[in-house]
């Protein structure tokens, strides 16, 4: 740290992404990528518009915010589109959190609500999870302040019903709930079918997992007009361009092609689905996910030493070191082959080879 950061980020702790690591190819399923490519819409949409990158972009985003909204139904007052979900998670965190509405979140879940509640200087109420990793709602409803929950959760990928996450909303006319959905459509309810009934509903989602963008980043809110102007005020006032050109046109591309995003959602989740009966056959406890992803632990296996053995072997996981976790390995579903070569290397750790 040099002499001149300023004092007011002190003990600031930033985020730390999941590796991206350049010294060999390995088996990459430790930050829930898609392991498709983009439509070959994209490719197109981005190649048509590079001639135009003389120019600022479009600040209101809106050929890719036309889309979202009639894609969802909803009018373009109602939509916000970001430099990935990250940054409408920290506009949010900034407009409506203070001293008299501090986050709260549960104590295992997205690590980046903590960073973003501390470089907006607000302050944390943490609810920490049941025993069986799943959201303790009740605490939840009686907790106030601005609450913010990833549905499906990460890493667990344990998911909430419509209902139980109306009854969070409708327990909070007084402050803003945002129902963070980067995973939503790898088997969740989006709760985005509630946002006419609750003024203080900000649903949030992001077009790089399962829209295959993740590089391009690309995510977006959907909320009451007036939660949205809010939204924009910070905005205005930190990034008017805050989404590029050619990203405000693979967004459009890639919600026009609703045949290949289905495709690929589908072979995630079947994907999903042997993963775990695999895993299951070999003794392991999978918590049930609705994501692109699995938590999976295996008694007598410590975590940490099951990442190391399988990075060894060219396959990489996510590893968290948080005590109540410190035993699970978060893994991405990609192909089928590369699911068969994570479980094949499982398979030789738990021999000893
Ligand atoms: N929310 C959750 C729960 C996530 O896991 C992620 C991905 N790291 C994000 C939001 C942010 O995604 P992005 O900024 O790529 O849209």
């Amino acid at each position: 740290m040099s002499k001149f950061f300023s004092k007011k980020h002190g003990g600031l702790v930033a985020y730390t992404p999941g590796e991206q690591p350049k010294d060999r190819g390995y088996v990459k399923l430790n930050t829930n990528e898609s392991p498709f490519p983009p439509s070959p819409f994209v490719s197109a949409a981005v190649q048509a518009g590079a001639n135009g990158l003389n120019l600022y972009c479009d600040p209101e985003n809106t050929r890719v915010n036309t889309a979202i909204a009639n894609y969802y139904g909803v009018q373009k007052n109602q939509v916000i589109t970001g430099n990935g979900s990250d940054e409408i998670l920290n506009y949010a965190v900034c407009a409506f959190c203070d001293d008299t509405s501090p986050l709260v979140f549960a104590d295992i879940t997205y690590g980046f609500y903590p960073v973003f509640a501390k470089i907006n200087a607000v302050p944390t109420k943490i609810i920490p999870l049941k025993e069986d990793f799943s959201i303790d709602v009740e605490a939840f409803c009686a907790e106030q302040g601005t609450v913010v929950i990833a549905n499906p959760n990460a890493p667990t990928g344990i998911c909430l019903s419509l209902e139980t996450i109306e009854k969070i909303v409708a327990a909070h006319k007084n402050s803003v709930v945002i129902i963070d959905e980067a995973y939503v459509d790898f088997g969740g309810e989006s709760a985005v079918k509630l946002v006419e009934k609750y003024e203080n509903l900000l649903v949030v989602q992001t077009f790089s997992k399962s829209r295959s963008l993740a590089g391009g980043r690309l995510g977006f809110g959907i909320a009451n007009e007036k939660i949205i102007a809010d939204l924009n005020t910070v905005k205005y006032s930190l990034n008017p361009y805050n989404v590029n050109t050619l990203t405000q046109l693979a967004g459009e591309a890639s919600m026009q092609d609703k045949g290949y995003f289905e495709k690929n959602v589908a072979t995630v989740i079947a994907n999903r689905e042997y993963t775990v009966a695999k895993l299951e056959e070999m003794g392991f406890e999978v918590l049930p996910s609705k994501a692109n992803f699995v938590f999976a632990r295996k008694s007598g296996l410590d975590g940490g030493e099951w990442y190391v053995r399988l990075k060894e072997k060219g396959v990489l996981v996510r590893h968290f070191t948080s005590e109540r976790i410190k035993d699970f390995n978060r893994v991405t579903i990609g192909t089928k082959e590369q699911m068969d070569a994570f479980l094949k290397a499982t398979k030789e750790i738990l021999q000893g080879e």
